[in-house]
């Protein structure tokens, strides 16, 4: 049984990339890719399953997703359910997920690289022993029901569920994928079928080694993994299950020609536009779908987006295929509209078949292939590492879609330009074969419009108007849509080692005047042809008023908007661009290939000194910025609890919208100002001086630029103290009176961010994150959504919990409430080896290397851009980490979190959603008799002490009355830092 049967080693990959790949297939025909990676100090496995919610039995939708969430708990060798979470995360300091799709189903772990031994073992049971305990089955059925609560007022998830309803009669396409209590319990039970036992007839029937795919990434050798391999994956039983395919495309006769109208729960607008699309994945190499879509999705001078933006229709186009399932796809072309373009949304439909019309007259263009191939061979040559669990599980994945040699490389592969191919693809996009979807608060016209069954999205489906059908039949070419130019910043030099011979470890600052500090680190480590520059353009103008703050934010969205074509084309060069707005000033961030970035950082600078304000672009910036203000409201109410507890801690925050005119205002946001700027990668001291000097020039061009008082370079945003002995609970009720859910974040404060308290925090947090999702998602089922974390904002640390449920706020704070006053015994009940082990587990976590060069550039912006200069933070963490012991934790505790503590401040913002305080009030009385045991309290006793706050004037009147912590300050003489 144990043994290989194939190995093949002959695997394409990036010229940097420095680990070891082998591929097996065991003698069960389970195909596995061995990854070894001698420096890695994170290790990981995947295993993709070919099975996913498309095989659901009809009696019981959401089954496979159902499934996927009961593996994980509780496996004849490791019997407790939670024991594989707690192993990964006290042993491991790491965390595991999954996700199921219409035919995957994609289980993954991440653990620190010594650990990798252990948690394979107990991921590996899961794939021949399962328990599907009976207790465990009926509690997480909870966790898929508050899973699906918590997407039904989420668009994306609305409209994809809508697209599939409509599908043709009877088609597999139709099904629901996540359940909820109905599907998975209450409908089956009514025909005498039990949830478990479907399940494990489901888990029977498919879970099987031949349609499996597993990755293993860690730092032994290939031989040691190839071991573990063999002896923990073996026994996986081989049903020789064959993959269905769907020939049949969900979209038919009856579908296509259509129009469906679709009201969304947030105000957007748009309209998409989708096509039967062949399934291309056996064509990969050829990538056709790439050509086309760059050439739609284009938005630089004589594209779609292009015109359509000049006419005032539209904001935003993409253009994508989107995968249906084995057999079949979608090609689908998406626009944002503007008011106006929702008006005459049959002219940007006609827009869009002209420009395909066009594609359909002229010839493939080699050379437009080209600009794309090389981008994409360049993306997979300089391919740095990045999250191995991420990474595994991808792999994983295309190890069911790609050849063995190509599975690294198969998604960026475009080496075979088939003119004949593209063009009879394109010949697929024609009127007679798109159903259109227009969504927005006013596109249903119907007194009487449907109501789809699983998300409750209203909608109402007619065939097109003879005025669009009429037009689209006698299509002739637009003279105003053309083909892209050549792109300039296609890069064409690439990684030449530095040349200087002092290399630092961490960021000096090569220039320090009054108007600009200039920060350097010159890259020896990822060895990748990038540079990342950002720029903190502080300047006190930014957030002076709630008016200035419109004002900046429009600022930015206008000149992010007028040089949306320059942009475009630099992003088809992986180079990105940001323009953020903070409440001390503006951070301008440019990264991406070096050789060409200067060119496009003088782009990006000039644009942002001489706007023209086009009325009609401004209002339709205006129009987005406002729908922003407005869409918060119809967030989750997850977000809304995380939002006001910010709002209370943070000073300067401003949540009022105010209509604004632009006219002479971005001259004073760009002088006096102080730059801070950070520039990390390939450029050379010299090279960045020049752009520093460039950039300077230019925002000074008409009177030079000239420096804001020095309160002003230093002074980052604080956050308020709570007074000691704070028993805080904010209510707010949630906007969106469809939502179900209820949230709630409690938050307490530890006092100033000092070594100390941060490492304590940290600890606490490693202690008691496993714990807090075990008894408040798992135990109890209070939410999907079930989290703690520490806080940290600028010179101020804290811990928060946070759960979303449709149970009544009051009772989930009162069970948030009496976890934490149980997390006491958690900690004190530790032996002293388990105590030791979270201490190392905590440092291993906090010590993990940078993956790749973004991840470090952003390490050491944030030590910049709060003023700190604490580059050796994470040293110093650790340091302190493993200094503390049992009885510091009991102490800190008790100062701070206990409820009886002199020195506890505690803030909670429960967010109360109309709808779920209706149902909830029904629920809470029997909840309480049910799992809180008599030595527990209920909400109502817990919060006994609290100052109840309702009202957001009088929160804000007392929330400007509390102190303010420490700002940011450097760690270290700045000159300690002088390289110049
Ligand atoms: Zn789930």
């Amino acid at each position: 049984m144990l043994g290989t049967t194939k190995v093949f080693e002959d695997i394409r990959v990036p010229d940097i990339d420095d680990r070891k790949y082998r591929m097996l297939t065991l003698a069960n025909g389970l195909d596995v890719l061995l990854v070894s990676d001698a420096e890695t100090d994170r290790s990981s496995a995947a295993m993709d399953v070919n099975v996913g919610y498309l095989y659901d039995p009809d009696d019981a939708p959401g089954l496979a997703h159902f499934l996927e969430h009961l593996l994980f708990l509780g496996t004849e060798k490791y019997p407790r359910e939670n024991e594989y979470s707690q192993f990964l995360s006290d042993v491991g300091g790491g965390y595991s997920n999954a996700f199921t799709a219409g035919e995957n189903t994609n289980y993954y772990f991440e653990v620190s690289s010594n650990c990798l031994e252990g948690a394979l073992d107990r991921f590996s049971q899961f794939f021949t022993c399962p328990l599907f305990d009976e207790s465990c089955t009926d509690r997480e059925l909870n966790a898929v029901h508050s899973e699906h609560t918590k997407n039904l007022q989420e668009d994306d998830w609305r409209i994809q569920q809508l697209e599939q309803d409509l599908s043709k009669e009877g088609h597999v396409y139709r099904k629901f994928g996540t359940g909820n209590l109905d599907t998975l319990k209450n409908i089956p039970e009514s025909k005498g079928l039990k949830t478990r036992e479907m399940c494990i007839e489901f888990y029977q029937t498919y879970y099987s080694s031949n349609i499996m795919k597993l990755c293993i990434l860690g730092k032994e050798s290939l031989d040691q993994l190839q071991m573990w391999a063999e002896s923990m994956f073996s026994g996986i039983v081989n049903k020789n299950i064959i993959p269905r395919k769907f020939h049949d495309h969900p979209l038919g006769a009856n579908e296509l020609g259509k129009l469906i109208r679709v009201k969304p729960v947030k105000d957007t607008q748009m309209l998409t536009l989708s096509f039967p699309w062949p399934d291309t994945t056996n064509i990969y190499k050829k990538s056709p779908n790439k050509y086309i879509c760059h050439l739609i999705g284009h938005e630089s001078e004589g594209s779609i987006l292009s015109l359509l933006k000049h006419q005032g229709l539209a904001s935003d186009l993409s253009c994508f295929p989107s995968h249906g399932a084995s057999g079949f796809d979608f090609f689908k072309v998406q626009v944002f509209l503007s008011d106006k373009g929702l008006e005459q949304w049959e002219s940007v439909v006609l827009v869009i078949f002209q420009y395909i019309q066009m594609l359909k007259e002229t010839d493939a263009l080699d050379w437009v292939y080209e600009e794309n191939s090389i981008m994409s061979t360049l993306a997979f040559k300089y391919q740095e590492k990045s999250d191995v669990s991420s990474y595994c599980s991808g792999l994983a994945a295309s190890m069911h879609d790609y050849d063995k040699a190509d599975v690294l490389c198969g998604a960026y592969l475009m080496d075979d330009f088939d003119a004949t191919l593209i063009k009879s693809m394109i010949d697929l996009l024609r009127a007679d074969s798109c159903r259109i979807m227009l969504v927005a608060p006013s596109a249903i016209k119907s007194e009487e419009p449907k109501v789809a069954l699983w998300y409750g999205t209203e909608y109402q489906v007619e065939p097109f108007p003879t005025s669009l059908v009429d037009s689209l039949s006698t299509l002739v070419c637009n003279a105003d849509l053309t083909i892209p130019q050549v792109n300039p910043f296609i890069p064409h030099k690439f990684y030449i080692e530095p040349s200087e011979s002092i290399v630092h470890e961490h960021p000096r600052i090569i220039k320090d005047t009054p108007t600009t500090r200039l920060w350097h680190l010159l890259d020896t480590k990822y060895k990748v042809p990038r540079t990342s520059v950002t720029l903190f353009i502080k300047s006190p103008v930014a957030y002076a008023s709630p008016r200035f703050a419109v004002l900046t934010h429009l600022y930015c969205d206008l000149v992010t908007d007028a040089l949306n074509q320059q942009s475009y084309l630099a992003e088809m060069a992986d180079l990105y661009f940001g323009l953020d707005v903070t409440v001390e000033g503006i951070i301008l961030s440019i990264g991406g290939y070096s050789d060409k970035l200067g060119v496009f950082m003088a782009t990006v600078v000039q644009a942002m000194t001489s706007l023209v304000v086009i009325p009609e672009r401004f209002k339709f910036v205006k129009e987005e910025l406002s729908r922003h203000y407005t869409n918060f409201e119809s967030e989750n109410p997850d977000q809304h609890a995380s939002y006001f507890v910010t709002w209370m801690l943070q000073e300067k925050l401003n949540r009022s919208y105010i209509p604004v005119d632009i006219v002479n205002f971005y001259p004073t946001l760009l002088n006096p100002v102080h730059i801070e700027a950070f520039v990390h990668g390939t450029f050379d001291k010299a090279a960045s001086l020049d752009l520093l000097a460039m950039v300077e020039d230019t925002l000074g061009k008409s009177s030079s630029l000239r420096p804001v008082p020095v309160y002003a370079r230093y002074n980052t945003v604080r956050t308020h103290m709570l007074p000691f002995q704070s028993s805080l609970t904010y209510r707010r009720l949630l906007p969106n009176a469809e939502n179900l859910n209820n949230a709630v974040e409690v938050y307490i404060q530890f006092g100033e961010s000092n070594r100390d308290n941060v490492a304590k925090a940290l600890l606490l947090n490693q202690i008691i994150s496993e714990p807090c999702f075990d008894i408040l998602r798992t135990k109890e089922q209070l939410g999907y959504v079930a989290w703690c974390g520490p806080r940290f904002a600028t010179g101020v640390c804290g811990f928060l919990v946070h759960v979303q449920s449709e149970k009544h706020p009051v009772f989930v704070e009162g069970r948030i409430l009496s976890f934490l006053e149980n997390a006491r015994g958690i900690i004190a009940t530790l032996s002293d080896d388990e105590f030791q082990r979270h201490c190392t587990t905590l440092c291993s976590k906090i010590m993990q290397k940078h993956k790749y060069l973004m991840a470090s550039t952003e390490y050491y912006w944030e030590k910049i851009s709060n003023g700190s200069y604490d580059f050796t933070r994470r040293e110093q963490n650790a340091e302190t980490v493993m200094t503390l012991t049992q009885a510091d934790m009991l102490q800190f505790y008790d100062s701070f979190v206990a409820i009886n503590s002199s020195s506890r401040s505690k803030l909670s913002v429960q967010i109360w959603s109309s709808q779920g305080i209706k149902s909830a009030e029904n629920v809470i009385t029997s909840d309480l008799k049910n799992i809180c045991s008599s030595d527990e309290k209920s909400g109502e006793d817990m919060m006994d002490v609290d100052t109840v706050l309702t009202d957001d004037g009088s929160v804000a009147e007392m929330r400007n009355q509390w102190l303010l912590g420490r700002s940011g300050y450097p760690m270290a003489d700045i000159r300690t830092f002088y390289s110049f």
